[in-house]
């Protein structure tokens, strides 16, 4: 099909995510034909790095040989089958290792297939443990201003970015959200090294109220992506496990944006040394190869729910492609390639490169602050810098550097006035060079006038 045909059927047929489709008038979709490292490659042959992992998906690069192989061998033994009542290896295998790597305590393993349905399941699991464990007003979740847990109705209850959200208040679940660490516009003024967490304060009364009602609180550890890359200290999640300890109150832990060495270690928490009662876990699980989603529980949850059919205790809860074997095989070899090619101990030069960009970019008189953790480097861009005074959001500066960066062969989705890069963890010291020259000419430009 020529581009000119596939960008026609796409314009009259396909209705694409996060998108307002008349913003195609002007800046129709990229027809991607194929992929090789941290490379996209269009119809005509233009490269682009891919920055952002695909929206945070991609952990090695794209065709992948070890990923790809994985999926052919599995291929031909067995695509899909119903995972009720039967079981296959590399199920078995990647929740046998998944317990192994995760923080401790975390020893069952439930599988969903994307990021949001992991949510659900999460949430649905810790309403029904108060239920059968005699705590049946325990019914109510806690998360944080600006939080991004996913767009279906339930995760987005739990959200708090207001431009996802605020339109379907009128259908979605009751719960309590509490003011969230804001470390650049910490109204401590305390710097996010240093710092003891005294915005946890809010947090803190609002569950020693209201503990009672409340089953269990969800978080997205150390990085709220979706908010803006914005990164906050571990002892802020130590704070958290004490009380949910203190208040019987389950601490779930959205790592679906910081699994998988994101942020330097394998887990968010692992940064904090502290295990959540429910750990949801997606996007980087196959490399971004396939869609997959699991939940981790504890044994303390798990035997909440374990009795005779009877009791009617089971948690009946599935999806048609509920443990997929190919994304589970696929899944599997990502966790060899971490150990194999000791991906975690790689990252260290490239995490100093990304940090060291840091007074380069802030010298600029419209960039308000660069923030990094790990392989997670974002700089938030303000109309002013005296008072931190944002671009009022209808000037879509992001997308102006989006635009600006895509001319240069990179990839830089932004989040409202904040650039961020996310690359697979595999993206070597030059291109990471290209990445961030690509990021600073693009923010010079566009913040020029
Ligand atoms: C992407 C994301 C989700 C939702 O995952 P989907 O697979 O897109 O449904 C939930 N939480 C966090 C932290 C995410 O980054």
């Amino acid at each position: 099909m020529d581009t000119q045909t596939l960008l026609q059927l796409d314009r009259d047929h396909v209705w694409h995510p996060c998108t307002q489709q008349k913003d195609h008038e002007k800046l129709p979709p990229i027809a991607i034909e194929r992929a090789e490292g941290v490379y996209l490659i269009d119809k005509s042959g233009h490269r682009y790095i891919d920055a952002v992992s695909s929206w945070w998906v991609n952990l090695f690069g794209h065709n992948h040989p070890r990923l790809n192989n994985a999926l052919k061998t599995q291929i031909d033994k067995v695509s899909h089958h119903i995972f009720a009542g039967f079981t296959h290896e590399p199920a078995v295998e990647l929740a046998s290792r998944l317990c192994r790597l995760a923080p401790a305590g975390l020893n069952r393993v439930f599988f969903t297939d994307n990021g949001s349905s992991a949510v659900e399941a999460a949430l649905k699991m810790s309403f029904q443990y108060w239920q059968q464990t005699q705590r049946p007003q325990k019914t109510k979740f806690v998360s944080l201003t600006d939080a991004y847990h996913g767009e279906t109705v339930g995760a987005l209850s739990v959200s708090g970015c207001s431009l996802y959200k605020d339109i379907y208040r009128p259908i979605l679940l009751e719960g309590f959200q509490v003011q969230g660490p804001d470390c650049f516009r910490c109204p401590y003024g305390l710097q996010r090294e240093s710092c003891p967490a005294p915005c946890f304060e809010a947090l803190g009364k609002l569950v020693a109220d209201q503990h009672q009602e409340i089953a269990g609180i969800i978080v997205e550890p150390l990085l709220q992506a979706a908010a803006g890359m914005r990164i906050y200290p571990p002892s802020y999640l130590r704070q958290l496990r004490e009380l949910c300890d203190r208040f019987e109150v389950h601490y779930i832990a959205d790592e679906i944006a910081t699994g998988f060495g994101r942020t330097g270690k394998m887990f968010a928490n692992d940064h904090a040394g502290v295990s959540p009662d429910l750990l949801c876990l997606s996007k980087g699980i196959t490399g971004g190869t396939m869609p997959l989603a699991v939940v981790l529980a504890t044994d303390r949850m798990y035997d909440a729910f374990y009795g005779d059919y009877v009791d009617l205790k089971a948690f009946l809860h599935s999806h048609s492609y509920t443990g997929n074997p190919l994304a589970c095989a696929v899944a599997v070899e990502v966790l060899h390639i971490f150990e194999q090619e000791n991906i975690l101990d790689s990252l260290a030069p490239k995490t100093a490169l990304l940090a060291d960009s840091q007074s380069r970019f802030e010298a600029l008189p419209h960039v308000g602050e660069v923030r990094q953790l790990g392989m997670v480097w974002a700089a938030e861009m303000v109309q002013k810098k005296a008072g931190k005074i944002p671009y009022p959001w209808q000037e879509r500066r992001g997308l102006e550097v989006y635009k600006c960066a895509l001319e240069r062969g990179v990839v830089l989705r932004p989040l409202g006035n904040v650039i961020y890069c996310m690359p697979p963890l595999t993206t070597t010291e030059n291109e990471l060079r290209e990445i961030l020259d690509v990021a600073y000419e693009a923010i010079a430009e566009v913040t020029r006038s």
